[in-house]
């Protein structure tokens, strides 16, 4: 899209002067490795029985759609309970157009003026903007240099001396792809039980929110947030069909939470956000979700041959800082014993888009990330990354 510069007859608000939109990456480009997405589309087996849904369901969107959207909602609990073994009612889970609109939802609810949020970062990108638009102060609290954990002590430090109303932890994170272990949430959700908020209630206790849109790439003995749900009501669990499970075309992401947090996001949310064909969509997909999570054991395995290969490659003599990862995708960092490792990314960047392959500049200073493709792709990135490095 043309960024057209906005003119000052326009009472743009003032925090928003000189801001750039959201970069995203329309032009088309053969080999995409930048956003994360599930490389294979849609199976054919469902793509008829989610053809059928979009059919029947044209045929009523002259009405506005089921707005508490309660059959999606029994299935996304099923599709849950299926997936990971675990238990949620229905007034336990909220969906929304992709999980950005769910965060957004929470950034209204819970965030606001004299408010504060803390992630730990490197992070993904759109914290911030959540943050900026729900005027709420973003606190970052570093992760540990080069391994892309979090620091309890440090994290519980900083949760008591800002009183957040808003925790967000990214587990898988994106753009390490390192993983929060159950213990260290466990930790983190136990000061922020006792911390106080500023600017709101005395009894009022921090939403700790667990954005586990990569969580299906995990190693199950990893575990999941929602393990934790039954014991700490401030927690909350945001998923996303939009990575593993071939939808992010789709735009649908959804929270588990406790019955409370669901009731104060319904107080934000648009009515009628998720269309009719949304529904019959995401319902006919639900049905066939093995089929749509075939693919996940595959990028799992590629992931692996991947990382095998990048642990032999060198830049001038220096390794690659290769971040072990949970997710579909890979950060790779220059040594910083390179001269010039803070531009490297830019570099490699551009010459692989001039060579037909999209990567993602993004994270600490010299690093990039990489998306895992088909293997076609992989080895594709893989053959130009190794003629770079021998230039
Ligand atoms: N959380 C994280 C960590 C992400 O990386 C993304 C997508 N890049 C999202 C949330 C949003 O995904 P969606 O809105 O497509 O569900």
């Amino acid at each position: 899209m043309n960024n057209t510069r906005i003119p000052q007859h326009l009472p743009l608000r003032n925090d928003l002067v000189g801001l750039q939109p959201y970069e995203s990456f329309d032009t088309p480009v053969p080999v995409r490795l930048n956003t994360n997405e599930n490389p294979y589309a849609v199976p054919k087996t469902v793509l008829r029985a989610v053809v059928d849904a979009v059919e029947h369901a044209v045929k009523s969107v002259n009405r506005y759609p089921n707005d508490g959207f309660y059959e999606l909602r029994v299935r996304l609990a099923d599709y849950v309970h299926k997936l990971e073994g675990l238990k949620f009612s229905v007034d336990q889970l909220i969906a929304a157009n992709g999980s950005n609109e769910i965060m957004l939802e929470i950034f209204q609810a819970f965030g606001g003026p004299g408010r504060a949020c803390i992630s730990f970062s490197p992070a993904y990108s759109m914290y911030p903007r959540f943050c900026r638009d729900s005027f709420t102060e973003l606190v970052e609290v570093p992760r540990v240099p080069d391994k892309f954990t979090i620091d309890v002590d440090k994290a519980a430090e900083k949760i008591v001396e800002v009183g957040p109303s808003i925790v967000v932890i990214t587990s898988p994170n994106n753009p390490t792809g390192t993983h929060t272990s159950l213990d260290d949430l466990r930790k983190i959700l136990e000061v922020a039980q006792n911390a106080r908020v500023k600017s709101a209630d005395a009894n009022a206790r921090a939403v700790v929110v667990v954005d586990e849109a990569y969580a299906d790439f995990r190693d199950p003995t990893c575990g999941t947030g929602l393990e934790l749900l039954e014991e700490f009501p401030n927690l909350l669990v945001v998923k996303t069909l939009s990575k593993a499970f071939s939808f992010a075309g789709v735009r649908l992401g959804f929270a588990l939470a406790s019955p409370g947090i669901i009731s104060a996001l319904r107080i934000v949310r648009l009515p009628y956000n998720l269309s009719t064909v949304t529904q019959a969509v995401v319902i006919a997909a639900l049905e066939r979700a093995p089929e749509m999570l075939e693919a996940v054991e595959e990028i799992k395995y590629e992931r692996a041959q991947v990382l095998e290969q990048l642990k032999h490659l060198q830049y001038q003599g220096e390794s690659f800082i290769v971040v072990p990862t949970q997710a579909n995708f890979i950060q790779i960092g220059f040594s910083s014993n390179l001269p010039n490792f803070q531009q490297l990314p830019e570099k490699l960047h551009a010459y692989m888009l001039d060579n037909g392959v999209l990567i993602r500049k993004v994270g600490a200073p010299g690093y990039f990330r990489i998306t895992i493709g088909t293997p076609e792709e992989n080895q594709r990135f893989l053959n130009l990354l190794k003629s770079w490095v021998a230039q």
